[in-house]
């Protein structure tokens, strides 16, 4: 049977590709260590899997509006008053099965044919899929590794037209940890608001998983006027080690959250009852367990990224937020081992996976050629032998 163009036009989302291939050689008892999943590898806090307990207890286990319960968009307005003195009215929130389905749906809502999407590169995998599911165009911008990953105010001038409908932010990012201040979004705000047409979707996903004593800042701070052009997405995902609960919102205008609403009432219907009332728990619950899986990521990077760094032709940028370290590799590009060739990024990932049974998302998955994605929320222990995997196995290529 045929299938649609549509589905033509995009590709199985590498970083759970990784992830499903480590789980299954694990599955098959064999010893691999896996840097794939973007996932907090804590348990979900008590308090919170209580709450489900409870809702399910109480029988809160039918349809809910479809773009999720008050009390759950109250608990998000709450979290952006408290959290990054923003102002929404619960109108201005919906509820989502995660972070990936909030930037599903905007793409699907604001893109006609033709309209281009700006997404700085190294970008999460999945953005550019997504814009060409729903017709838009990406526009890939590279971003340096001397400058952390940032893309710079002349580049976005330079690259917005008047077919510019989205700017996508990611700050922390995904892979490459860099966060934008809030000078450099006040920067990068003044040459947005140059094209009326232009809407920045600032995924903000990480925002709680930052270092050193770095503050973060939306871009919807930076003023009324761009405030009004962005459109926030989030999610319990990352901050509680919630990711199978599958819950994320998106706030911003009422008319493009109304859209969304209309969307899931004709897709998916609400995101899961049971995991709404969790995702109250963990909004307006005791914030202790956020601040101890911090400090353990913490830890884990100032182990991961000096050990990379001390290995031949390896550099690390030391990221300031999230739990990936993306070391430049790029040196190995053409060297070999055995019946091995390594021609880019996939051929290393997979070289890895085989021959010292580690598993890492290739950079070029996310638009940086000879680059590994390392999540590091995996044991301490786990990184150890990884890392010492990755060197042992980095030792053998030559050429
Ligand atoms: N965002 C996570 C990652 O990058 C989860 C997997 C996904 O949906 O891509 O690994």
């Amino acid at each position: 049977m045929g299938l649609s163009d549509r589905i033509g036009r995009i590709k199985p989302s590498p970083t759970l590709a990784v992830s499903a291939k480590a789980k299954a050689m694990k599955a098959q008892g064999i010893d691999v260590v896996s840097f794939g999943a973007g996932e907090p590898d804590f348990d979900t806090p008590q308090h919170i899997k209580e709450a489900a307990i409870q809702a399910i207890a109480d029988g809160f286990t039918k349809y809910t509006p479809a773009s999720g319960i008050d009390e759950l968009k109250e608990a998000v307005c709450e979290k952006f008053r408290r959290d990054n003195d923003l102002t929404f009215d619960k109108s201005q929130v919906v509820i989502s099965c995660g972070g990936k389905h909030a930037f599903y749906n905007l793409a699907q809502v604001l893109l006609n044919p033709g309209d281009e999407v700006i997404i700085p590169a190294p970008y999460w995998v999945s953005y550019p899929d997504m814009v060409r599911l729903a017709g838009g165009t990406p526009v890939i911008l590279e971003t340096e590794e001397k400058n952390g990953f940032k893309l710079t105010p002349q580049q976005l001038d330079e690259a917005l037209t008047e077919k510019t409908r989205i700017i996508v932010l990611n700050s922390p990012s995904n892979p490459t940890g860099t966060a934008y201040t809030s000078d450099e979004l006040q920067t990068l705000s003044e040459v947005i608001l140059r094209y009326p047409n232009a809407h920045v979707i600032s995924d903000e996903i990480y925002e709680k998983i930052v270092y050193d004593g770095f503050t973060f800042s939306s871009i919807a701070n930076c003023g009324k006027e761009i405030f009004d052009r962005t459109i926030i997405i989030h999610g319990v995902s990352k901050t509680y080690a919630m990711t199978g609960w599958r819950i994320g919102y998106t706030a911003g205008n009422t008319d493009i959250v109304k859209a969304v609403s209309m969307l899931q009432s004709q897709s998916t219907s609400n995101p899961t009852s049971i995991a709404q009332k969790a995702a109250v728990a963990a909004l307006n619950g005791p914030q202790d367990a956020v601040s101890e899986m911090v400090k353990a990521f913490r830890e884990r990077r100032d182990f991961t990224v000096p050990r990379l760094n001390q290995m031949e032709n390896v550099t690390c940028i030391t990221p300031q937020g999230a739990f990936y370290a993306f070391p430049n590799l790029r040196a190995y590009i053409g060297s070999g081992y055995k019946d091995y060739r390594i021609n880019n990024g996939y051929d290393l990932a997979a070289y890895l996976l085989d021959e010292v049974k580690v598993a890492a998302v290739p950079g070029d998955a996310f638009g940086a050629e000879g680059y590994l994605r390392l999540s590091f929320a995996t044991s301490m222990d786990e990184i150890k032998r990884g890392l010492d995997r990755i060197e042992e196995g980095l030792g053998k290529l030559k050429g």
